[in-house]
């Protein structure tokens, strides 16, 4: 039997929701480097991100250094970090102090030195991680790593708004699952497509108990804890298991390829007029259509500290306000118990439950 040695370098992000299996693509197939995919994060990766963090730090960087921690425990020589709109944009350059600090040696790229980069750029980068990368192959992986990220937001989002009203317990999650372990292990933009349309087909036809007038909640805030799951402890899954229908316009998807910023500041101009932060003004536009649309409930999720989604709140008041729709403020930290999440979360749904009901 052959032995292959795998030399490629080992490659590491921090994990954000489902997207590392994007990530995963794009620099297995795309840059031909190996990825370091993490299993899930736990307590544990909170915690060793917040030991090394400074204070005033936001949860999202104690989040990603954890991650970031946990994948040179697992043999990451590249560790890969975001720039940003806000505070964001420092923390890669902070977190390559921490980690050198910590004695870790590995090549650290901070992507926020590339932003608003050429091509030229973004290829010699890659070419630092594979002195042999092939650009044709980095261009199809990267189309193909991208189409996967919007497949796995438009599932998500399926699952989200319809799961709580499955006629079969369990049914939705079925499939929800076996489509993520596809986009896992997929190899080719085939397997992809292939994924998400079985999987598309499967929940369109897994029959429901849908209520003519169900409790819907739009869900708002600030891009990294809103998305991460496990940053937000799993709000919307506990949402659908008190039985409302979930939305959230914030993802991948909508918010890089859809709907610019810069686009929605006009739409928002009755309750904003400059452009608050990173997340505020999609915080905000989002907020106004679910509004509009007659939703029952938002949520807003914010990290602690977070200065933009801080601006956002009075805004979200005067929505509220004017709409008549309740708002329920959530801001994380990373001592957040799940108890006390979950006794807030069943008494905004019993509220908006029985205002429908007086409301009829
Ligand atoms: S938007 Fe807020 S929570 Fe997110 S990284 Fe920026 S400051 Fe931190």
């Amino acid at each position: 039997m052959e032995l292959r040695i795998d030399n490629r370098k080992k490659v590491a992000f921090p994990r954000i929701n489902h997207y590392d299996y994007a990530i995963r693509y794009i620099v297995e197939q795309g840059i031909g480097a190996q990825f370091i995919l993490l299993p899930p994060a736990t307590k544990k990766t909170s915690e060793l991100g917040s030991k090394y963090s400074p204070d005033y730090a936001c949860a999202p960087f104690k989040h990603s250094l954890g991650s970031l921690i946990e994948a040179l425990e697992a043999g990451a020589e590249v560790l890969v970090e975001t720039g940003g709109l806000c505070r964001l944009d420092y923390y890669g350059a902070l977190q390559k102090e921490i980690i050198r600090e910590l004695g870790y040696r590995c090549d650290f790229i901070n992507l926020a030195e590339y932003m608003g980069g050429s091509k030229k750029e973004w290829i010699r980068l890659a070419r630092h991680i594979n002195p042999k990368l092939n650009p044709a192959k980095l261009v199809t992986g990267a189309y193909e790593g991208v189409k996967m990220a919007e497949y796995m937001d438009e599932i998500e989002a399926m699952y989200y708004r319809n799961a709580g009203f499955e006629a079969e317990k369990g049914s939705y999650k079925k499939v929800y699952r076996q489509f993520l372990m596809e986009m896992q292990i997929a190899e080719s933009g085939q397997e992809i497509k292939r994924g998400y349309q079985r999987a598309k087909q499967a929940l369109e036809e897994l029959p429901l108990k849908m209520p003519e007038n169900p409790v819907r909640i739009g869900v708002v805030g600030e891009y990294y804890t809103i998305m991460d799951e496990h940053s937000n402890q799993f709000l919307q899954e506990k949402l659908i298991n008190l039985g409302a229908s979930v939305h959230r316009f914030m993802n991948i998807t909508n918010c890089h390829f859809r709907a610019k910023e810069t686009a929605l500041r006009p739409r928002i101009r009755e309750y904003a007029q400059y452009s608050m932060g990173p997340t505020t003004t999609w915080t905000i536009n989002s907020a106004m259509d679910y509004a509009k649309q007659g939703f029952d409930g938002i949520i807003h999720v914010k990290s602690f500290g977070c200065t933009p989604e801080m601006d956002a709140i009075p805004v979200l008041q005067n929505i509220s306000r004017d709409y008549h729709i309740p708002v329920l403020y959530l801001s994380y930290d990373l001592q957040e118990s799940d108890t006390g999440l979950d006794t807030r979360l069943e008494a905004f749904y019993d509220m908006l439950e029985r205002k429908k009901k007086v409301l009829r």
